[in-house]
């Protein structure tokens, strides 16, 4: 009902891996689930982001999905039984995790806003309002596509889409498709998409493709550097920006066969397809963007964490506190927006949080 509130301590926004591994580790230090701490998702089901990846993203072609704390993958799943598709198989796992920590998620319920009113954090959503002390934020990105706009992009009569929408390649079968985007899921996507109709791929920077080998070092290195940037209050980058991108037996393949020929950027989009600054132009059915995405934050912005370069400065071991205000941490923001990443950020927000608020 309007204006009952239901108090808890801690409020976790989000229940994919990030929100999932702080529960776990509020309740392993003693914080009550339902009085002490409830986790809220917009979701239908468990899963976070991974119940939307696309079909043909498999437990094989992932970067690497990390164990969440206290229960492995192969504990939760039976690996023969279930698809390896990770749009099945994690979502099955995180619920499996759910229940046997028996961790307070709340779904469907989506959080409108944050505000702060006498001290305590009032959390809209569009069904029971709460009041907290303290906050994890852990929603992700998913929900924040990020599509840059080129002049002409309200002209194009073919499909433009994201790759949050994308499903399957038969969907594109006899459709020219220019592929957009240098990272990781423009390049899987090119690679599957190329094999059923024809594509031109574009990309701003040309791809940084590192030795495997290398990945290890290098991934330490990324998450430094972003965690850096989290510091000085910088908005923060994608950690495949700062590695590069492995050379996978997949991309051997694609660089052998000439898939992997780039254009630039074109500088227009027309009715029926791009132009580039010399005046070259492609005619095509469909635009896809894999041009990444956004840390989904808007709901916080009542708080006025922002600072003007767009960024918020963090602080705590793990870069997870909000430096101007201890009660709140984001989880899988910046230098945490891995499912390792997530995993030990959980870990570090629960415990500076529970020792901010002595609980
Ligand atoms: P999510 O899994 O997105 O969970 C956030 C949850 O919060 C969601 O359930 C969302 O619906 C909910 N939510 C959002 N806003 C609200 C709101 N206002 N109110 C209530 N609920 C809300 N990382 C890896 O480590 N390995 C990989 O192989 C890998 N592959 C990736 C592939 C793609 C295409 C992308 C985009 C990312 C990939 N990542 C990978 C990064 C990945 O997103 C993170 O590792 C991790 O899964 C994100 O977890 P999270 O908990 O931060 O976010």
């Amino acid at each position: 009902r309007p204006g009952i509130f239901y108090k808890v301590d801690i409020v976790i926004i989000g229940a994919g891996q990030a929100g999932l591994s702080a529960a776990y580790h509020l309740r392993k230090l003693g914080i009550a689930p339902g009085t002490g701490f409830v986790v809220l998702d917009d979701e239908f089901g468990a899963g976070g982001a991974w119940q939307h990846r696309w079909d043909s993203l498999t437990l094989s072609t992932v970067n690497g999905i990390s164990d969440l704390p206290g229960m492995g993958f192969t504990e939760a799943v039976n690996t023969e039984e279930i698809a390896l598709q990770a749009n099945i198989a994690v979502p099955k796992y995180y619920e499996q995790y759910e229940k046997t920590f028996d961790l307070p998620v709340i779904r469907p319920i989506r959080v409108n806003e944050v505000r702060e009113q006498n001290g305590r954090f009032i959390v809209r959503t569009n069904g029971v309002q709460f009041s907290a002390r303290g906050l994890i934020n852990a929603t992700g990105t998913w929900k924040t596509p990020h599509c840059p706009k080129y002049p002409g992009w309200e002209k194009f009569q073919g499909q433009q889409l994201h790759t949050g929408e994308y499903s399957h390649a038969k969907a594109f079968v006899g459709k020219h498709v220019i592929i957009v985007g240098g990272g990781i899921s423009a390049i899987q996507l090119l690679g599957e998409i190329s094999k059923v109709t024809e594509t031109t791929w574009v990309t701003r920077r040309p791809p940084d493709f590192r030795d495997e080998e290398f990945m290890a070092d290098l991934g330490r290195e990324a998450v430094a550097i972003v965690d850096k940037r989290v510091r000085e209050g910088l908005p923060p980058t994608s950690v495949v920006s700062v590695t590069g991108l492995p050379i996978t037996p997949a991309i051997k393949e694609m660089l052998t066969s000439g898939t992997l020929d780039y254009k630039p950027m074109f500088t227009e989009i027309t009715e029926t397809g791009v132009r580039w600054a010399d005046g070259t132009t492609q005619d095509a059915d469909v635009i896809f963007w894999n041009t990444g995405f956004r840390h989904s934050l808007d709901h916080l912005a009542p708080l006025q964490l922002m600072n003007d370069k767009n960024g918020i400065v963090m602080s705590g071991k793990l870069a997870t506190q909000v430096a101007r205000d201890p009660r709140i941490h984001l989880t899988g923001y910046g230098p945490s927006a891995s499912t390792i990443g997530a995993n030990r950020a959980g870990r570090a927000a629960a415990k500076e949080l529970i020792e901010f608020l002595q609980l």
